[in-house]
């Protein structure tokens, strides 16, 4: 038999009570039940991107709703400051490029957290730029950028500030209002403990000036579509509703743990997956800006970074990430966001270390779990 842990950085292990809302007989969406489904859970959202903005729910995965935060935002020509340090930081310029938006990118090193001056400099030099696209928490490098201070330098601009905040909402601090992050995007299988399907964005009213003034083709993403139907705590399509149902319930236990003890409890488990990470002696891939809600290990040479996440999962029913693009074999990802508790890593930091063994990897058993142990027992 095997039992499956899952701690993969979305998705992401899915709370009993939200599956067993989400198994009840489907309703219909224009009715008061749902109605007041639809309002509970734009409360919640505004708890968990800590704003008074307007929530709108999409019924995509997290990159639609990346998507619609640059053909709501921009036209054909405009020139938007992209941050890349890493494969959602490029997925920005790409959709970017789609559109026929110019993107000045700022490239960073994979495994480090953009430099805000940087992006102070490019405003400066280039006062046409309309938005400035950033990620929260790089989740293919395991970097978090400092979003407070690049939201201090884009708010005296012009120019909107962008985060997708998909990996770190409900995982790490992340406070839309007072860091002035005009759009903040969201997704439901990473933090949030909802399986993938409803992504959500946070406008200010900043951004919906700029909205009015956008001639990108949109449709389904459409936000004064969706504003007008939130307004009256609808939406204009037929929204996930199970999904919905789902994320009330599994926001209330954030609710009810806090955001604050949630982002606590979630902080510990990355530092104690950091702590046993440099016991079995190896390296971080973002030692100087990490995330808590994922954490990027670096293997040696020798170690096949492939064999041994597909040894965890398959073998022993343990399932962590590899690297993308150009770190694929090289690194390996252990995510402490959502529905995961200090056993979770525990199990995930046990497994790899019986895996690294069987790979005749030399190092002392249980160095990693007894690093782990002692963060948690602190
Ligand atoms: C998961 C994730 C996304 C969304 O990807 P989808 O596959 O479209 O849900 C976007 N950005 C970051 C940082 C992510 O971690």
């Amino acid at each position: 038999m095997l039992k499956r842990h899952l701690l993969t950085p979305g998705p992401t292990p899915v709370p009993p009570e939200a599956l067993l809302a989400m198994a009840k007989p489907i309703i219909h969406h224009r009715t008061p039940q749902f109605k007041k489904v639809l309002k509970e859970a734009v409360e919640s959202l505004r708890y968990m991107f800590q704003t008074k903005n307007d929530i709108f729910i999409f019924t995509s995965s997290g990159t639609g709703a990346m998507e619609s935060s640059v053909s709501n935002l921009l036209s054909a020509g405009d020139k938007a400051i992209v941050i890349r340090g890493g494969k959602f930081g490029e997925r920005f310029a790409e959709i970017c490029e789609s559109y026929g938006v110019i993107p000045i990118n700022i490239d960073v090193e994979w495994g480090k957290a953009v430099d805000p001056s940087q992006i102070e400099k490019i405003l400066n030099k280039n006062k046409n730029v309309k938005a400035v696209y950033a990620t929260l928490c790089e989740t293919s490098t395991a970097v978090i950028n400092d979003i407070k201070a690049i939201g201090e330098i884009v708010s005296k601009t012009g120019a909107v500030l962008v985060v997708d905040a998909i990996s770190g909402l409900g995982s790490v601090e992340f406070k839309t209002d007072e860091w002035k992050v005009d759009i903040a995007v969201g997704g439901s299988q990473k933090g949030l403990m909802i399986p993938p399907g409803l992504a959500f964005i946070a406008v200010s009213n900043k951004a919906m000036k700029m909205v009015e003034c956008s001639t990108l083709p949109k449709y389904y993403f459409c936000y004064k579509a969706a504003k007008k139907s939130a307004d009256k705590d609808d939406t204009p399509w037929t929204p996930a509703v199970t999904l919905i149902i789902g994320l009330v319930e599994a926001l209330k236990m954030v609710k009810e743990e806090t955001l604050e003890g949630a982002i606590l409890r979630q902080k510990r488990m990355a530092e104690a997956t950091r702590a046993a990470a440099k016991a079995l002696g190896f390296k971080l891939l973002a030692p100087e800006a990490p995330s808590d809600a994922v954490t990027a290990i670096k293997l040696p040479e020798d170690v096949d970074g492939v064999k041994l996440v597909k040894t965890m999962r398959d073998i022993y029913g343990v399932g962590i990430a590899g690297g993308q693009a150009q770190l694929k074999g090289k690194i390996i990802r252990i995510a402490s966001m959502g529905f995961m508790t200090q056993w979770d890593t525990i199990i995930a930091i046990s497994c790899l270390e019986i895996v690294l063994k069987q790979m005749g990897y030399d190092f002392e058993f249980g160095s990693g779990i007894k690093a782990a142990e002692e963060v948690f027992s602190r």
